[in-house]
Formats: C-alpha cells, structure tokens, sequence
C-alpha cells in the first residue's frame, strides 16, 4: 500500500459529506510515541474498506467449522416484487429453522447466511450450517410450505476452502440485499463469543483526539518535524521521537519519497 493509494481508493458511494479516511484517529503515549488511524466509513459499499470487512469476516468464518452448504431459492410468482421476496424468504429462515429445533431439539442448529440477487433481481438465500443431516426432501418439503418454492440444494463441506468460495463472491458484489436488510447474518451462537480481553500488563496510557487531517497527512508532519514514521500493512501509523528506543531503522515516508511513491 503506498499513502497515495490510501487516500485515492477512499471514495464511496455513502451519503456522508465526509471521504473515508479524510480525517484520522489520533492517540499520544506517554513515552511520546503517536499512533494516528484513519477514521474510515466501515461501508460494504467502499472500495478501500470493503476488502478488509471481507477479510476479517473471512478470518472470523474459519473458524467456525460449518459442515454443510445450503442454498433456498425463491418461486417468484408467490411474490409480488423481487425486493418483497427478500422479506418474505427472510422471515421464512427463520421460521424454518425452528422447525429443524423442534425436530432434533437436542442438537446444535446455527447458521450463516448471506443473500444473493440473481440476475433477474430474486434472492437466493446461502447458508453455512453446523447442524445434524437434514435430508434435502425434509428440507425440500418445509420450504415450498413456507415460500412455495420447493428448490433448495443441501451438500456437505468437504473443505474449509469450498466455504470461503461459497461465500465470499456474494460479499463484495454489489448491495445484494435491498435497503434494510443485512446482506449477511448468522444465528445467535453460530460464531464463539468474543470474551473482553483484559488490559495487558504495562500497557501506556494513551489520550485519543480526533484530526481533521488525513493519516497521510499527518505522517508527512510528523515526518518533517523529525519522528521516524512506521507505517503498518493496515494503514496505521506510529510516530516515535528521535531517539526513542522502539523506533524503526527507516522512516516509511522518507523511504516512499525517495522511491517517488508518494507526495505529500
Ligand atoms: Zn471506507
């Protein structure tokens, strides 16, 4: 990532007056370093933020251990609308899975779901399930009750790569689902709690501002004023004071204009 790219890919499509990443996150230590990130807009609809919300739901999803794959489609003449099809189906998940509880009340049922619009517009619902075998006639059955639509297609996971494949086409593409509803959700404990981590041992204090400037932006002042700027893969910055002992060899500004990489 050069700086340039940083604050060029951060345009969206959002209504927000603000550019993603125009204005930055400003933490002080007390040891006098300064970490500065950029304040982005978190959007699915963003070019520079989008990849990143992918990767970490990506990360997130590895770790989930789905055993099978489940497509639900939709029979769109029991709909009056492609963007009604959606609530309907939505709301009919829901209903079919406490069918699947009440049928084996005593198994773990969790599901993630992601929406996908077809090219005519009609959602199709994809599902990773950690749950028992449910054979594809029951499934096949419930589901044309609940939506008329009798087409669905069960299949086992055979690898963590085939779950990545499934889903992550359907992350990035275009808003799949319409305005209000998520293009993605799961059931309450399909993803393992995340427990609050305790304060490290030694950790610096640290006083947050928020700058009207951009990450790129103030590393280039840091830079000039004599920090040495380290900039991570992520699009964080440290600054460290001359002679801090943390401090890295180079300075990633210096080194970017002297590669001609960036301008600032
Ligand atoms: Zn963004």
């Amino acid at each position: 990532m050069t700086l340039r790219n940083r604050t060029s890919k951060g345009s969206y499509s959002g209504d927000s007056i603000l550019e993603c990443g125009s204005w930055s996150v400003v933490g002080r230590q007390e040891d006098g370093t300064t970490i500065v990130h950029p304040l982005s807009c978190k959007r699915w609809s963003c070019r520079s933020c989008a990849p990143r919300r992918k990767r970490k739901l990506l990360a997130r999803l590895d770790g989930t251990k789905p055993v099978s794959l489940l497509t639900l489609t939709c029979r769109p003449s029991a709909h009056l609308d492609p963007d009604s099809a959606f609530f309907t189906m939505s709301a009919s998940v829901n209903k079919l899975f406490k069918r699947i509880r009440r049928v084996w009340p005593h198994a773990e049922v969790e599901y993630f779901l992601v929406w996908e619009r077809t090219a005519k517009g009609w959602p199709h619902a994809h599902l990773l399930l950690r749950a028992p075998y449910v054979p594809q006639t029951w499934l096949s059955r419930h589901w044309a009750d609940l939506t008329g639509a009798p087409i669905i297609d069960i299949r086992q996971v055979h690898t963590a790569g085939q779950v990545v494949a499934y889903i992550s086409k359907y992350l990035t593409k275009d808003p799949q689902a319409p305005a209000g509803m998520k293009r993605f959700r799961s059931s309450l404990r399909f993803f393992p709690a995340v427990l609050p981590q305790a304060d490290p041992a030694g950790k610096l204090f640290t006083t947050w501002t928020m700058s009207r400037k951009s990450a790129c932006e103030l590393a280039a002042e840091f830079s000039d004023a004599g920090y040495t700027v380290h900039i991570d893969p992520a699009g964080s910055i440290q600054c460290f004071p001359r002679g801090h002992p943390g401090a890295p060899m180079y300075d990633s500004i210096a080194l970017m204009r002297s590669s001609g990489r960036i301008v600032a």
